[in-house]
């Protein structure tokens, strides 16, 4: 306990060091935020509202998203539209890019959060999901990435990934959704290393979450692993703190940290313990 607690005040202090965040600084933003229907994506849509900012939002369903919409221009958005796509489809991906950057004269921030659906279970060997998966959650980003640059280039702009602390580390019951987010911390993590070397003006924060409690999360781990969820608008305003701040990485809640710290430390306990806690029902 003293360890931690001593370690987590240097951490602290060391934050408080570096810049500090204020709403007012996303005041008039240009941001595309994806997958931002449900769940986290759209607490992040709300919080840049509340904020202030001009707001492109996109998921799948198109019904959904209108209400998002109008919530977020009842919460003081400067804009707020929407675009419908399906990121399994290289065309509509290249479509958000251009509507965003269209409607909102420009592009600040490019938040990468949406995820396509994915059954939580031992794998059952299908290479078709795991292709598909890898399309919707890994090969969009990397897409929209690639899109957007020239433009975030202009603005000193960010992109923001979010990914998981099942990114960082193996467990059971996810592994085509396991996959795809570590090869999204693979790939921007390194492209972090490459944008530094070209004294790029674009950031990229890389958001390593723990259990979330979405509707969608809370629905697939019933039955398969018991512990706490952290609340999603949480969730969502760290991702949007540590993207203003051009952190290259951000954590949420405290644990995800830890864990990937000492995730290495002792291989053989981590692994028994993860095993213990998941729970097997053949
Ligand atoms: P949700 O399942 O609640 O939301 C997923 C979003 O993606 C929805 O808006 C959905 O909208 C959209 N989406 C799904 N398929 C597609 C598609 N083919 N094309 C376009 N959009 C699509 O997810 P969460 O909010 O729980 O998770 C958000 C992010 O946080 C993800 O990156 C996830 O990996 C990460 N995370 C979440 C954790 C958690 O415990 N919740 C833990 C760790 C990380 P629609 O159906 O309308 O298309």
């Amino acid at each position: 306990i003293l360890f931690f607690g001593g370690l987590s005040a240097v951490l602290i202090a060391l934050q408080w060091s570096g810049p500090s965040f204020t709403e007012e600084s996303l005041k008039g933003r240009r941001v595309l935020v994806t997958g931002a229907s449900t769940g986290i994506g759209e607490q992040v849509a709300y919080h840049y509202a509340r904020m202030g900012a001009q707001i492109v939002i996109t998921a799948r369903r198109e019904h959904v998203l209108k209400e998002v919409v109008k919530k977020c221009l009842d919460l003081g958005a400067q804009k707020a539209l929407y675009i419908s796509a399906d990121m399994a489809d290289t065309a509509d991906v290249s479509r958000v890019v251009e509507f965003a950057e269209e409607h909102l004269n420009g592009l600040d921030y490019l938040v990468l959060n949406h995820i396509g659906p994915s059954p939580y279970r031992m794998w059952d060997g299908d290479l078709d999901h795991v292709r598909w998966l890898m399309q919707v959650n890994f090969h969009s980003y990397l897409h929209m990435a690639v899109k957007a640059l020239p433009r975030l280039e202009k603005t000193n702009g960010s992109i923001i990934v979010v990914s998981s602390l099942l990114g960082k580390m193996c467990s059971p019951y996810a592994l085509p959704y396991i996959a795809t987010k570590f090869a999204l911390n693979g790939f921007f993590g390194s492209f972090q290393h490459e944008l530094a070397m070209k004294q790029s003006n674009v950031s990229i924060t890389i958001c390593t979450l723990g259990l979330i409690d979405t509707e969608a999360a809370m629905e697939k781990i019933k039955g398969y692993i018991d512990m706490p969820a952290y609340p999603a608008h949480e969730a969502a305003y760290q991702i949007i703190k540590a993207g203003a701040l051009r952190q290259s990485e951000a954590f949420y809640p405290w644990y995800t940290y830890y864990s990937t710290l000492f995730r290495d430390w002792f291989p053989y306990h981590r692994d028994q313990v993860i095993r213990m806690v998941y729970k097997y029902k053949p």
